[in-house]
């Protein structure tokens, strides 16, 4: 009987363990943003795509590709919105990036804090939560929040290893609970990464 107590403990610690890993699972992973198929979008019913700024729109100069521009250009055409929601303080970069690829901004977002995620959605009433897509390259800011926010998220790779010293600190704890998700059978059909 004691043995069977602590067996049962033990089976709901693991199930802890696993639901607090799936708040940080992404619904898709790509290497890149213009590698997303916009059929998938399509077929996901997505009409409003909230994008991270750093290092998954921009490298650590400030540029992006043109491939990148390209693939706003053509979703945009087929009547999805975009807007970027970055955690940036410097409105000067992301208003830059915003009027180059023609899409709004919000900055100083606190991902992964749903107040961000909120202000922006707010402002298209008419689109579901379900219809919506965060793509980031940070488990622990656009995933997490976009989880949290109950909206569907993206994982892309992030496009060079120069970041910020607090997102650094991160990157080995997210490649744990990466390696979990990647393990997932259920995930390998959506893991193009
Ligand atoms: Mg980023």
């Amino acid at each position: 009987m004691e043995n069977k107590g602590n067996n049962e403990i033990i089976g709901e610690k693991k199930k802890v363990k696993k639901s607090i890993l799936k708040n940080f699972y992404p619904e898709y992973t790509f290497e890149k943003v213009e590698d997303i198929p916009l059929e998938l979008l399509h077929k996901e019913g997505i009409k409003l795509v909230l994008m991270d700024m750093d290092n998954t729109l921009i490298d650590c100069k400030g540029n992006y590709s043109k491939d990148l521009r390209k693939w706003i250009k053509n979703a945009k055409a087929k009547g999805i919105k975009f807007y970027i929601l970055s955690n940036s303080f410097s409105e000067k970069t992301v208003k830059r990036i915003s009027k180059e690829l023609g899409v709004q901004y919000f900055y100083k977002a606190s991902k992964p804090s749903r107040k961000g995620f909120r202000k922006v959605c707010d402002n298209f009433p008419e689109i579901n939560k379900c219809e919506i897509l965060m793509i980031g390259d940070q488990l622990f800011t656009d995933i997490w929040g976009g989880n949290r926010f109950g909206i569907r998220t993206l994982l892309v790779k992030r496009i060079n290893k120069k970041e910020v010293i607090v997102s650094k600190i991160k990157r080995p704890v997210e490649r744990i609970i990466l390696n979990h998700y990647y393990k997932k059978e259920e995930n390998v059909e959506k893991c193009k990464v």
